[in-house]
This record gives structure tokens, C-alpha cells and sequence, in this order.
């Protein structure tokens, strides 16, 4: 396991060669709207950008996507599944005042810290808005300091009337963010790295191939409110095992006093995030171990994912019919959950290339007990 020092971490160097993960379809993906139960405009740039390289897809009554490449060769190859998530965290619109703000409910875990005075855009025609808060030459005392409860916020269109706002927004639909993606030095910035960087790397594998297994890729709805989408994708595909691609969490900058960050559960510049256990699932040993001595044997750098809540569709696809051995792995990112996430372009990479070899290499053997 690598030392705990933050302070270390290998500089940001853009890509000497053409990135591995297409950026294109990275942007594309992350500027575009799926919270929670509205994941339609995601799943149609899926289904465009899979179609023409999978052997069987599918929409499920959920609205998962689930394809199927079939394997290269073999009589029995082992069934493997790859989960990303298409939905990301956002708001729900629940109702219209009567001078025209709108009503919200959270949609997965986002901090009622990080939602005053943003951007946001509003439901399938795209409304601008702006997530109302007073302005600093007004407040004084208890009102600089306290954190402000999401209940009481309103997201403003400049609607003068509560008429004018009911005919721009309904009442179920979504906002999100507006945070448009860039990409920067060696870095790419989105509000939905979690999970378009997961969506994109599935996409990639699909195009490549095919492989010694049969590859079922699941892209799920609803994974930021409960894993909902990746129960019924586990039952339906009843794989031998399955992998899930997501974005984790690596609140891994020095403290504000400059000292060593311990707190970290990944950190930018040291690859792929492989899962030992989170809040849902503690991973199969046997899956850890063979990502681990794929990854060595590359020579590409891993990381160990620390303790820290959360999970994945992982954990809700082991415990799916008479069980299923998963694990995780994760792009390292810094802000998800907030207007803006930021992850290297290098570990994006790198957790593309262990992610092909784990296709090329995977056999029954691995899960032999
Ligand atoms: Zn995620």
C-alpha cells in the first residue's frame, strides 16, 4: 500500500499521446442532464454510441440498459458483469410558489452546504436558473455563519409570477448543475464524473474486444438513491461475477493547515481505486487479488481504496439471486457530489488499460475456491 503522504503526489502532466478514454463522448455524457429516475437523454447517447458494437441490448422496465458481446472464442465462457451507473445526484422541482421560485427536494447526497447561490438548469428544456441566496451586503451575524437548510432555498428563473414559472418548469422535473465540462491540464472537469467516467470507460470496452468472456455491460438508473437500478440488472443477468465502475471520492488535499491529509480513502495520480469493502459490500478476495496481479504484472500503478462510507452497484448486485462475486474500481476524483468534480486524465487511463486486461485475461480459474 502506497505511504500516506498527499503532499507527494505526482504533478499533473497532460497526455503525450491520444487519451485513451474518448474525451468527446466523456463531454458529451457529463454535460448532460440524468438525476435519479430521469436517466431518458443519458440512456439515448448509450444506446447511439453501444449500438453498433454489442451482440443483444436492451432497455429494462427500470430503464437499465443491458447489452451483451459475446465472447471470442470457447464453449463455456464465464459470464461477466460490468456496472456503470447512468444517474447522477440533483433536484427534484415539487412545487411553485406563489412569486414564482420553485420548490426542490435533494436527489441523492448532496450537502445542503454546496447548493446556495448556484447555476443550475431546469428541467428537458433546459431553463436557466440560479439557486436564490442574499447577498452578502445583507447578512450580518448568525446568518454569515449557519448553513443554510435546503427547505428553505428556492431556485429562481426570474420568473415574476408563479404562472410564468409553471409554464417553463412542471412539478417532477429535474435540475442539475451548470457546470459545463472542461478539459484542463491533464484533468477533465464535470458536474457528472460520477458516473459518466464510468459510463465512458464501458462504452470504450464495448468497442473494443471482443474477449475470452461474455461481456454483459449494465448501465443502471437510480444508483444514487439506493442501488436500485443494478438489483434487478444482477437478477436478470445472473452473471459469474461482476465489476463495477464508478468514481470514488479522494478528499486527498493537505488540511488547511498544510499538514498531511490521513483521511484520504484514494488520491489523485495513483491509478485505478480498487474496492477491499465500503458501506455495501465487502469485495470477493479472489477478484481483488487478480486486479491487484493484473495490474502488477502491467506495471500500472493501483490504489487501495481507504475506509469511508458510500458505495456502488456492486453491492447490490452480490446479493442478487444465490449471490454474485463482486468488487469495485474506481477513478479517483476530487468534489463529487458538488457543482463540479475533477479527476487526471492519467488514472483515468490507467484504470482503462487494467480494466481491458482484466476482459483479456479473466477466467474460471479466478473464482475456483
Ligand atoms: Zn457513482
Amino acid at each position: 500500500m502506497p505511504k500516506k503522504d498527499a503532499r507527494k503526489s505526482p504533478p499533473a502532466r497532460p497526455a503525450a499521446h491520444p487519451p485513451l478514454g474518448d474525451l468527446e463522448l466523456l463531454r458529451s455524457l457529463s454535460n448532460t442532464a440524468a438525476v435519479s429516475g430521469d436517466e431518458g437523454a443519458v440512456r439515448k447517447l448509450v444506446l447511439e454510441a453501444i449500438g453498433p458494437h454489442v451482440d443483444e441490448v436492451k432497455v429494462d422496465t427500470l430503464g437499465n440498459v443491458l447489452a451483451v458481446k459475446r465472447a471470442a472464442r470457447g464453449r463455456q465462457p464465464p459470464r461477466l458483469l460490468l456496472a456503470a451507473h447512468m444517474d447522477e445526484v440533483g433536484l427534484m422541482i415539487v412545487d411553485h410558489d406563489s412569486d414564482g421560485g420553485l420548490r426542490f427536494e435533494v436527489v441523492g447526497g448532496v450537502s445542503d452546504r454546496v447548493l446556495l447561490g448556484k447555476a443550475v438548469i431546469v428541467g428537458p428544456r433546459r431553463q436557466p436558473g440560479v439557486i436564490g441566496a442574499a447577498p452578502i451586503h445583507l447578512l450580518s451575524g448568525d446568518r454569515l455563519e449557519t448553513v443554510v437548510r435546503s427547505g428553505q432555498m428556492r431556485i429562481d428563473l426570474g420568473a415574476g409570477s408563479q404562472e410564468a414559472a409553471r409554464r417553463q418548469v412542471a412539478v417532477g422535473e429535474r435540475a442539475t448543475f451548470a457546470t459545463e465540462f472542461s478539459v484542463l491540464e491533464g484533468a477533465v472537469r464535470g458536474k457528472a464524473l460520477d458516473d459518466r467516467l464510468g459510463c465512458t470507460t464501458l462504452i470504450g470496452l464495448l468497442r473494443g474486444g471482443p474477449y475470452p468472456v461474455e461481456l454483459h455491460a449494465a448501465f443502471t438508473v437510480q444508483e444514487e438513491v439506493g442501488l436500485r437500478g443494478a438489483r434487478v440488472a444482477g437478477y436478470a443477468v445472473e452473471p459469474d461475477a461482476a465489476i463495477a465502475l464508478d468514481c470514488t471520492p479522494s478528499n486527498d488535499l493537505p488540511d488547511s493547515r498544510g499538514r498531511e491529509n490521513t483521511q484520504y480513502n484514494a488520491r489523485l495520480g495513483h491509478g485505478a481505486v480498487i474496492y477491499l469493502a465500503d458501506a455495501h459490500t465487502i469485495s470477493d478476495s479472489r477478484l481483488v487479488a487478480f486486479l491487484c496481479r493484473t495490474a502488477e504484472a502491467a506495471g500500472l500503478p493501483y490504489q487501495i481504496r481507504q475506509p469511508g462510507g458510500g458505495g456502488t452497484d456492486a453491492g447490490a448486485i452480490q446479493q442478487t439471486r444465490a449471490g454474485v462475486p463482486v468488487v469495485s474500481v474506481s477513478v479517483p476524483a476530487r468534489y463529487l457530489h458538488t457543482p463540479a468534480a475533477l479527476a487526471r486524465i492519467e488514472d483515468w487511463e490507467n484504470t482503462i488499460r487494467l480494466l481491458q486486461l482484466t476482459l483479456e485475461q479473466f477466467d474460471r480459474r479466478i473464482l475456483k475456491k
